[in-house]
């Protein structure tokens, strides 16, 4: 049973980050095993100098809030400039690790033992069965890297290295030294308690989310919208999103798709307020007005001026789209100049140098894909021109847009009135 949940892991992450070796852990009962807390790992906040307790504080939260939704009690402690998460009872290590693999700000969770300093007979004895219980094969190369963090330990590090070694190699048949590429590495931490581990599985790096500002997305039902707002989310940034539709051209089930991605991206950036705008009218008005080599752009200046709106009243930084320079006529650079225009908040773009090959994988990599690719309808792809303009001139279009008379600002007036908000939770 513990080898079976061992396996899983390991591939979990060795799907994901490359078989590395460094993915993995056993079942993990309190009590039973060696294993009840995760040592987190995180990076770019440690360097955040007088701030860095802000960014920690908004790291721990965001822990405890990606834990809710496993099954097990846990309590998350900072210590000595790190964080660790303690089981309080039975817990899921597979469940507990992929929660914590959606917390940005994580750069490493390591599986860990803490033990209290008994002598060294006492940690040889407790280093061996942490391996014997993750490695129950035997049969690997192994290095200690042995760290004496509380300098009056007996034994220096590298004294301990070479003293575990020796345990180690006589206690595991089949295992051996390897300094220089080793297949486990035997981590020993002599702090006020000891820690051991030899995993450290990779987490998705960047900054906790809520210690960056909050920004609009416009979420659509395609692949890069969505990658987006995770890029957006992974330097911290807090996401609400819009969405427009246009019934009945689009349906319901192509709303929830929307709805579905919105839930995708909670997982990461915690709770989304999902603005669901009704855009038919003001296409179809836009339709019937201008020509329609200029449609997607108009419709595009509308968008994110409704969007921009919201924003505003959500005390929003900015707009997020998931456009990259050429991926389509609405998206050369005149075009995104052209939309632009309209837009007194900076508009971000994160996939904008990404090709399209790139941001699928993103999007296999954090599970909307899979979603992405449904096959509903998406309101731009039903008022689509034959032959777009590819190189908009703003005098042009601005011109063009004059047609719309006053009742333009009428219809925006009632999609701002009708616009249903949704809560998607994490
Ligand atoms: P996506 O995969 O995100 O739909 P796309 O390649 O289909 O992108 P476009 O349809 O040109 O590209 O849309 C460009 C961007 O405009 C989207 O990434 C999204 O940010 C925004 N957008 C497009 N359609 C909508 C929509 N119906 N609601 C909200 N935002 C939209
Ligand atoms: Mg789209």
């Amino acid at each position: 049973m513990r080898w079976k949940k061992c396996g899983k892991l390991y591939r979990a992450c060795a799907d994901i980050y490359g078989d590395d070796g460094s993915a993995g852990g056993p079942g993990f009962r309190k009590g039973e095993g060696m294993y009840s807390s995760f040592l987190v790992k995180y990076a770019e906040i440690a360097i955040k100098g007088k701030n860095r307790h802000y960014f920690e504080d908004a790291l721990v939260g965001r822990i405890y809030a990606a834990l809710r939704n496993t099954d097990g009690e846990f309590a998350v402690r900072r210590e000595q400039g790190r964080i660790y998460v303690d089981a309080l009872g039975d817990y899921d290590p597979d469940e507990v690790v992929d929660a914590l693999r959606c917390v940005f700000g994580i750069v490493g969770i390591c599986p860990v033992a803490i033990t209290e300093d008994e002598g060294f007979d006492r940690l040889a004895e407790d280093v061996i069965r942490c391996l014997n219980e993750e490695y129950p094969e035997g049969n690997y190369t192994f290095k200690v890297n042995a760290r004496r963090a509380r300098k009056n330990y007996p034994m220096d590090s590298m004294e301990i290295n070479a003293a575990l070694g020796e345990r180690i190699l006589a206690a595991c048949p089949g295992t051996r030294v390897d300094v220089h590429s080793p297949q486990v590495m035997v981590y020993v931490e002599i702090r006020s308690r000891i820690n051991i581990y030899s995993r450290v599985i990779p987490g998705p790096g960047g900054m906790p989310v809520g210690t960056n500002g909050k920004a609009m997305l416009l979420l659509s039902g395609g692949i890069d919208s969505p990658v987006a707002g995770y890029m957006i989310a992974k330097r911290g940034v807090t996401i609400e999103a819009v969405y427009f539709h246009a019934p009945p051209y689009t349906s319901e089930r192509a709303k929830q798709k929307v709805v579905d991605l919105a839930g995708i991206i909670a997982k990461y950036a915690g709770a989304v307020k999902l603005y669901v705008v009704n855009f038919t009218d003001i296409q179809l008005y836009i339709y019937e007005q201008c020509p329609h080599e200029e449609l997607t752009i108009l419709m595009r200046r509308y968008m994110m001026r409704i969007a921009e709106h919201f924003a505003r009243e959500g005390k929003c930084l900015g707009l997020v789209t998931g456009e990259s320079i050429g991926q389509v006529a609405s998206q050369t650079m005149q075009s995104l100049a052209a939309t632009d225009a309209v837009c007194e908040l900076p508009v971000y773009r994160p996939l904008i140098g990404f090709d399209k090959q790139e941001i699928v994988e993103r999007s296999e990599q954090i599970g909307a894909y899979e979603t992405s690719i449904l096959p509903f309808e998406d309101c731009c792809t039903i008022f689509v021109a034959k032959h777009p303009v590819t190189k908009p001139n703003l005098r042009v279009i601005e011109h063009d847009e004059k047609k719309l008379s006053e009742k333009i600002d009428e219809l925006v007036r009632q999609a701002l009135d009708t616009v249903e908000v949704i809560q998607v939770e994490m």
